[in-house]
């Protein structure tokens, strides 16, 4: 069966969405730690990031990279960090974390409620930056 993630891909399940190429897709974590929390996945569905290819692996850090620095222009932030956590959805994934201070990367911390309104905003304000 699909993961969730694939179904967001072929557009089963609604995202908000960030940006894709053929290989790999970003949107919104729909319970960000932080406005403009963003998750970035390979359309390959391989569970765990490190069973990819060396080339995948690379390709995806430089697809992230990109969405990174675009949520870096639309959010405002110190910088972007990356995790990998994956104990969650079995379908490899980058979160990518406007952050300030290192205890907003802490994944256990509160998430964010937004309004439809809010994250549609947000995904649009990265997608004019990418
Ligand atoms: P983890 O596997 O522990 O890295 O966490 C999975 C992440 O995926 C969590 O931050 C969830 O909020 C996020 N997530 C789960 N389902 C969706 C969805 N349908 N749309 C966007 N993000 C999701």
């Amino acid at each position: 069966m699909a993961t969730i993630f694939s179904r967001i891909v072929v557009g089963e399940i609604p995202s908000y969405k960030i940006a894709e190429d053929d290989k790999f897709f970003a949107f919104l974590d729909i319970n960000p730690l932080v406005k403009g929390h963003t998750l970035v996945i390979p359309k390959q569905e391989v569970d765990y990031i490190f069973d990819l290819s060396d080339e995948d692996l690379a390709a995806m850090h430089v697809f992230a990279k990109k969405v990174a620095r675009a949520i870096e222009k639309a959010i405002p932030c110190k910088r972007v960090g990356a995790s990998v956590i994956g104990l969650e959805v079995p379908h490899a994934h980058i979160h990518l974390i406007p952050i300030n201070r290192e205890s907003d990367m802490l994944i256990s911390n509160p998430k964010l409620k937004l309004s439809q309104e809010e994250f549609t905003a947000i995904a649009e304000a990265i997608r004019a930056q990418y």
